[in-house]
């Protein structure tokens, strides 16, 4: 019996028909066909039926964490990404450094010159600062992020993620002041709190030696951090406590490294995974192949497909689809292993967004009753022996296979 899974998740891979023909049906996929014709295989709703799922949603549920339970809005996972060990009852926000106009007077009428401060990226200088000078009446833990990124979380008594995001999300305005959303004492005590530590760290910011220099050289100062995206972090069982099973994850995505290390999962971090279509696919294929050496479970998500059909680019989805096809080879001789290839959300090109179809899903493994597909894509996959699933019975049936389910009742 196999005691080791691969979940590839192919994000945004399925689509909608376009004269007939998907991405999937296009692109040559021996490998793919291969490991569908060795499995058993079906749809599934990431979410439920017609649920246009996102990637971190879809994702949770695919590990068996019902989003709807678990899901408190972006803030949590980008802040679990940067490696904050985020607490229950944290509020956690996302945060850009930007750029706002050189003046006196308050912060909150001050334009936004650049939301990114030019994409610039060395920003540990600043975070340090930040830290060390701030004070607030409450514990905070700010940590950069990649990029111009960053993550900030508020510890204490009396906080709430019902507030509004400073980052006005355009150039040419300031930002915005937290409000409370709701009018209770948590949310009003958390809306002052943001705009203290809004308005702080921009004086802390704008004195820096290292935005003064940048500023003499006529580049733009990080002076500011945009915040928003709150959301109070859930009660979260790790996947080692809900499953007794070690969770590795190989991604080149930050949003999905969150996710990884908010289930207390350990991300592997690859060289040149970039989550785009120059990503190191052989890298992280090869990165997946040792990971299953020490851990029970690894996740393998490869991005790509989605950010093309976001771009609304047929061909380049083609020929990526054929690019990962070919790299999968190492995967086919795979012994003692379950490996499961599927996706998170479908991303039509049409759509040039997430939309709520199923997605093909195929299980291979010792213990699986094969059925008679052999392609894995959006149209023979219905026909298979796993019929229509939703993504929370993933899991459950994975754990089944492998002999670690529990029995439900004598
Ligand atoms: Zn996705
Ligand atoms: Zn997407």
């Amino acid at each position: 019996m196999s005691s080791k899974v691969l979940m590839i998740i192919l994000d945004g891979i399925a689509d909608r028909p376009i004269d007939n023909k998907t991405p999937l049906l296009v692109a040559k996929t021996p490998n793919l066909d291969s490991l569908a014709m060795r499995g058993i295989n079906g749809i599934m709703d990431p979410i439920s039926p017609g649920i246009r799922a996102g990637s971190d949603v879809g994702h949770l549920a695919l590990l068996g964490y019902d989003p709807y339970k678990y899901y408190t809005g972006r803030g949590p996972i980008e802040a679990a990404g940067t490696g904050i060990n985020i607490k229950e009852g944290d509020i956690a926000f996302r945060a850009n450094f930007a750029t706002v106009e050189e003046k006196d007077g308050s912060f909150f009428e001050k334009k936004v010159i650049d939301r990114r401060a030019g994409r610039f990226s060395q920003t540990d200088e600043l975070v340090e600062a930040v830290m060390d000078e701030l004070s607030l009446d409450t514990e905070f833990i700010l940590k950069r992020g990649s990029g111009h990124r960053a993550a900030l979380i508020l510890r204490g008594e009396d906080l709430s993620d019902k507030i509004s995001d400073v980052d006005p999300k355009k150039e040419g305005k300031p930002p915005k002041k937290a409000i409370p959303l709701v009018s209770e004492e948590a949310a009003i005590n958390t809306a002052r709190l943001v705009n203290k530590f809004s308005e702080g760290s921009h004086d802390i910011l704008r004195k820096h030696s290292l935005n003064k220099a940048l500023y003499e050289k006529g580049r733009l100062p990080a002076n500011a951090l945009l915040l928003r995206g709150p959301g109070k972090v859930p009660r979260i069982e790790s996947f080692k406590e809900k499953y007794g099973l070690s969770l590795g994850v190989v991604t080149g995505t930050s949003l999905i490294k969150g996710i990884g290390k908010m289930l207390g999962g350990i991300v592997i971090d690859v060289e040149g995974a970039t989550g785009s279509p120059d990503t190191n696919i052989e890298g992280k294929i090869k990165a997946a192949l040792d990971a299953i050496k020490r851990f029970d479970v690894v996740i393998l998500h490869i991005k790509a497909f989605d950010e093309l059909a976001h771009d609304g680019d047929f061909q380049g989805k083609v020929r990526f689809i054929e690019k990962v096809d070919k790299a999968l080879t190492p995967i086919l001789s795979l012994n003692n292993c379950c490996i499961v290839v599927t996706a998170d959300h479908s991303t039509p090109i049409s759509v040039r967004n997430h939309s709520g179809d199923p997605v093909p899903v195929t299980l291979v493994d010792e213990n699986v009753r094969r059925d008679r597909i052999d392609s894995f894509d959006e149209f023979s996959a219905p026909s298979g022996g796993l019929c229509r699933i939703r993504g929370l019975d993933l899991m459950p049936i994975i754990m089944d296979l492998i002999g670690v389910a529990e029995k439900y009742g004598a």
